[in-house]
């Protein structure tokens, strides 16, 4: 409920000047000029009011007070409209406003500038905070309930549209369309960032697409570096088990046939020594101990030439293995920012060539960067590979001398035994006891001899078992590099497995060639994998952000369809209500006849004056109001073939009725009355008082019966000085300055 209005520096309130309000009908009476129109003036410019017009200004300026002879000008226009906002209805829990105050005070001020300032008790807020709050107390910002002078025909002139703005404004709808317009905002912003998160996903979806691919390929790898391990185990235990038992074997072996030689050596000379005597006897034993010692000597620097050349040998085939390996893979060493320079380059060729010209030019300068580029890479591995060459080279020179070394020591170790053999002939000839002897002694030698070369074959066999055991070693290693730990960890077995030694060969045939596929394949891709975590973990977040923003897109959808239905039935409740309302006015103003309001066609192709097309397509969907009157014993066939009189009652009539359906807090009516005769007057009167239960009046009017509707009567006049001034006054002065 309105309780006072505070008016200071605004217009020809040049002084702070305020109205207090009673319960009813407050007229505003006063000589034409006095400034009564500007106490409407100042409703609207405190409620919020933007068009200048309808505050008959063209600046800012023209609120402020402009000042006279006897009082300088203000630079500052403020007008308090202030509420009573104590709980009403029947607990005495509803408030007017909904702010925790029991008054509550709007106010707004305009400085020369043009700048306003609003305020809620005295709380600086901004204009959209008023608008919410006035809509929230049904008291609507297309200033339905203050009809200012000259203008209650306004709703009659007005366009279909701003017509059906009014109303739903009087209507109280404001409110839905306030929550319609705030929930399309947010749709419109939700829309946007869902375009935004699909437009991300798109660019990313080729990255992860490529990622994806990448990560199969290295699952795939994954997948055979597991057979790998696998299929190592295997050979490797049996291979382990298989070297062992050789090994014994062999030692076992050599052992014995050392056995043998030193037999048939002891045998040998026991039956030397006991069939010679005499001294020629001895000579030629001598010459045989002689031709013996020789013998074994170059046996034994046989056996240790052999040794080294085993060594020799065995690093041979490490250097071989290694060289092998660098040619296989000349590239492994190329830095990573190399290889991005190298595409970088390509891509950019590729980008600019979009002629066939540019595509000729383009693959000739990708050809030369990708020669650059292997001149630059392949030649540090050439260093390697020369490297690891030169060592071998070094290795087999030292090979070719042992063997020369050997092969001399073969032929005098050759010479050796058969200078023994002669002289044991020689031995044997000499001696007298006889033919049996001399071929016990031959057969011994030559098995003696037999039990030695054995005991050769023996020892360099176990030379190759060491040699394999150490190549086994590299390979572990290798292994254990390629494939991991698990490629290494198996069982010792107890025995080698029933099967052709083929089968070990096989495997080590599958080891070398998964090993190769494993090196084409490349490194575990450790940065690939962590890119595609993160970009996949990206992706599933900005599908997740979709998802949600889709439902509360989906969510504000209906709450719009939602607030378009209660808006739709309580504008066709509303507008029944005042057509009957209207017509029942419409009736009794013009003593019959009847006035309603129709929805506009719908898919109108004629256009208002003023208005384009482009107009119509923002709203299509609401049908204006149109307004048909018959007038008693008259065809009328417009509005605009009413008389001023007419008009103003079909306007009352129409105002009349809005306000009955859904009363307005207060209702300002500046001189709505001034074209009435006496008997439209009375009737005026009388709806006056029918509509003062629901809303407060306040009239301002030079119309003697409207005052006399008036519970409180304020008078306004000016002075010489330009000032308005107001005074309470009685009805018979009221008629007097009425005049
Ligand atoms: P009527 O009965 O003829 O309609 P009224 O009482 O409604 O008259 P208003 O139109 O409210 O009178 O007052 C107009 C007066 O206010 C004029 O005298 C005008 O000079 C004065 N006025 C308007 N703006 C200013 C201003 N910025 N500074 C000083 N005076 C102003």
């Amino acid at each position: 409920m309105l309780k006072r209005l505070e008016i200071a520096g605004f217009k020809s309130f040049a002084k702070k000047t305020t109205l207090d309000f009673a319960n009813a009908t407050t007229a505003i009476v006063g000589p034409n000029g006095s400034g009564k129109s500007n106490v409407a003036e100042a409703f609207r410019f405190a409620l919020g009011e933007q068009s200048m017009k309808s505050m008959r200004g063209k600046r800012a300026e023209d609120l402020i007070w402009s000042g006279s002879a006897s009082s300088p000008r203000a630079n500052r226009a403020a007008v308090a409209i202030v509420f009573d906002n104590a709980p009403k209805g029947p607990l005495r829990g509803q408030r007017q406003f909904k702010v925790d105050f029991d008054e509550v005070s709007i106010e707004r001020a305009v400085f020369r500038d043009g700048s306003s300032e609003y305020s809620i008790n005295g709380s600086r807020v901004r204009l959209r905070d008023i608008d919410e709050l006035l809509a929230g107390a049904n008291i609507g910002e297309t200033g339905h309930h203050i009809i200012s002078q000259g203008e209650a025909d306004r709703i009659l002139l007005s366009n279909p549209h701003e017509r059906r703005q009014m109303l739903e404004d009087a209507l109280g709808l404001a409110v839905y369309e306030f929550k319609k317009a705030e929930s399309e905002k947010k749709l419109v912003k939700t829309e946007e960032n869902i375009n935004q998160v699909q437009g991300l996903r798109r660019e990313l979806s080729p990255h992860l697409r490529f990622l994806e691919k990448q990560v199969e390929k290295l699952e795939r790898a994954d997948e055979m570096r597991s057979e790998l391990a696998r299929v190592c185990q295997t050979y490797f235990a049996i291979e382990d088990r298989y070297l062992a038992s050789e090994k014994k074997s062999v030692a076992r072996d050599i052992v014995a046939a050392g056995e043998r030689t030193a037999r048939v050596t002891a045998e040998l000379n026991q039956i030397e020594e006991g069939a010679t005597t005499d001294a020629e006897g001895g000579k030629r034993l001598a010459e045989v101990r002689k031709w013996e010692s020789e013998v074994e000597r170059f046996g034994n620097e046989r056996s240790a030439l052999a040794r080294e050349l085993g060594r020799v040998e065995g690093g041979l085939a490490a250097a071989k293995r290694r060289s092998a390996e660098v040619a296989r893979e000349p590239y492994a060493k190329v830095p990573r920012e190399d290889l991005a320079a190298l595409r970088d380059e390509v891509e950019r060729q590729v980008e600019r060539a979009s002629t066939p010209d540019a595509i000729a030019a383009a693959l000739k300068s990708i050809a030369n960067a990708v020669r650059a580029f292997m001149e630059r890479f392949a030649a540090p591995a050439d260093d390697v590979l020369a490297e690891e060459e030169k060592a071998a080279y070094a290795l087999e020179r030292e090979k070719t001398e042992l063997s020369e070394k050997e092969a001399k020591l073969a032929k005098d170790h050759e010479h050796a035994k058969s200078a023994l053999a002669r002289a044991r002939e020689a031995l044997t000839a000499h001696d007298e006891t006889g033919k049996e002897m001399r071929r016990r002694i031959l057969g011994l030698a030559e098995e003696k001899a037999k039990a030695e070369g054995e005991q050769v074959r023996l020892e360099s066999h176990g030379r190759e078992l060491d040699l394999l055991a150490a190549e086994l070693g590299g390979g572990k290693a290798e292994a254990l590099a390629i494939a991991g730990t698990s490629a290494v960890s198996y069982a010792p077995l107890e025995m080698v497995p029933v099967e052709e030694r083929k089968a070990q060969e096989d495997r080590k045939k599958s080891i070398e060639r998964l090993k190769i596929r494993l090196e084409e394949a490349g490194g575990t891709g450790e940065d690939i994998r962590t890119e595609y975590k993160d970009v996949s973990e990206r992706e599933a977040f900005l599908a997740r952000e979709l998802d949600d923003l889709g439902k509360s897109a989906a969510g504000l959808r209906s709450l719009i369809d939602d607030l378009d239905t209660e808006l739709a039935k309580h504008f066709s409740e509303g507008l029944a209500k005042v057509n009957a309302a209207f017509g029942e006015f419409f009736a009794l103003m013009f003593g019959g006849g009847g006035a309603r309001l129709t929805l506009e066609a719908p898919e109108r192709d004629d256009f208002e004056d003023g208005e384009e097309p482009g107009d119509e397509v923002k709203e299509p969907e609401r049908p204006g109001i149109e307004i048909s009157v018959t007038i008693p014993k008259k065809r009328v066939q417009s509005l605009m073939q009413l008389s001023g009189g007419e008009r103003a009652l079909t306007s009352i009539a129409l105002i009349f009725a809005m306000s009955q359906v859904n009363p307005p807090p207060f209702l300002i009516l500046d001189e709505t009355d001034a074209a009435l005769d006496e008997a439209n007057s009375r009737r005026y009167g009388d709806m006056i008082e029918n509509l003062a239960r629901k809303s407060q009046l306040i009239v301002i009017t030079h119309n003697r019966e409207t005052m006399g509707r008036a519970s409180v009567l304020y008078g306004v006049t000016m002075g010489g000085d330009g000032i308005s001034k107001l005074l309470s006054v009685k009805f018979d002065e009221a008629v007097a300055v009425a005049k």
